[in-house]
């Protein structure tokens, strides 16, 4: 009993996000249709999902910008909403827009920020170029915010959430629509992060970045959380096997032999099968050449559970 009440105990303090049958509705819409997570101290913790699916939604509540509907939502063992104000020094957030001051040099914004996040003006100086650095943004010291790539304008909205050196840091989206290079850099610096033993929750569109980054995800779905788990453990249940791609062209539009799964895209016909070497077969019998042969990964665990390409509203 005694035990199981410490377990408790633990749990709940190394839990910094949890929800339960969370809904938002906008007017007669329901954005989050009641889901049910939580945040462990230490993870990097993932919601994934198409354009539309919740993501940003559940972020702006966890992070008390906009309210829920219904539910429970505990950040800190409190509620968000009534707790916004001083979860502010304990959250960092990199939002989906930059909202950086145009008119400022990259020092004031961030000078002007940290004095907002309250902290103190004898520490401020070193801790904002300790972090330029740190995101490779120390050239752009000085200069203005129009002058930043769309990439150095991405990191610099990370040295923003770090000013304060928050315990959970919420990363909206952060690499959409940057080039490789850049992505692999933030990549990089999220897992120091993480490594430092800081609480990571990140939003993703990107399958492959979910996958490289996140502990623990959720797979969303207008509104729904559609699947839970690590993304190994998410592969073996929902898509365990090896995937071959193929042109259009190649594979009839009946095709669905026994033991193999299709999924069909604007980009080609994905076939599933248990065993490499009964792709490697197919091959053959379709008389063509796969254009991939690769693991099944979690793009193939989200097409099984939602039967719908990715990106379509991207
Ligand atoms: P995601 O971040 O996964 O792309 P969002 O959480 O931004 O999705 O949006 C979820 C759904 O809620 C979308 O259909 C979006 O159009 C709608 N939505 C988001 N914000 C508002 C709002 N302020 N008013 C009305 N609808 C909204
Ligand atoms: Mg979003």
């Amino acid at each position: 009993m005694l035990k199981c009440a410490q377990n408790l105990r633990y749990s709940l303090r190394s839990m910094l996000v949890s929800a339960k049958n969370l809904k938002k509705s906008y007017g007669d819409f329901e954005a989050v249709r009641g889901v049910d997570f939580s945040i462990q101290k230490g993870e990097c913790f993932g919601l994934l999902g198409p354009n539309g699916a919740g993501k940003s939604t559940i972020i702006n509540m966890i992070y008390g910008a906009t309210p829920k509907s219904s539910g429970e939502l505990h950040v800190f063992n409190r509620d968000s909403f009534d707790s916004a104000r001083d979860n502010k020094k304990r959250l960092g957030v990199v939002t989906q827009d930059n909202a950086l001051d145009e008119s400022l040099t990259v020092f004031e914004n961030m000078w002007i920020y940290s004095a907002f996040l309250g902290v103190p003006t004898d520490k401020r100086r070193a801790r904002i170029d300790g972090l330029l650095e740190f995101l490779n943004l120390s050239h752009k010291r000085n200069a203005n915010i129009n002058a930043l790539s769309g990439g150095m304008k991405r990191r610099l909205v990370f040295v923003r959430a770090l000013l304060h050196d928050p315990e959970l840091i919420i990363l909206d989206e952060p690499t959409t629509g940057l080039d490789p290079a850049v992505r692999h850099l933030i990549w990089g610096k999220v897992r120091e992060l993480r490594d430092q033993g800081k609480t990571i929750l990140l939003t993703t569109h990107y399958m492959h970045e979910a996958e490289v980054l996140c502990d623990r995800l959720l797979i969303m779905n207008e509104g729904q959380i559609v699947a839970e788990g690590s993304p190994k453990l998410l592969c073996k249940t929902h898509a365990p096997g090896y995937v071959a791609a193929f042109d259009q062209k190649n594979v009839p539009l009946e095709f669905a032999p026994d033991g193999f799964s299709v999924a069909r895209d604007s980009s080609g016909v994905y076939v599933r099968a248990p065993q490499l070497d009964d792709l490697l077969r197919l091959q053959f019998d379709l008389k063509a050449e796969a254009l991939l042969l690769r693991p099944a990964n979690l793009e193939d665990v989200f097409l099984k559970l939602t039967g719908q390409e990715l990106n379509k509203n991207a």
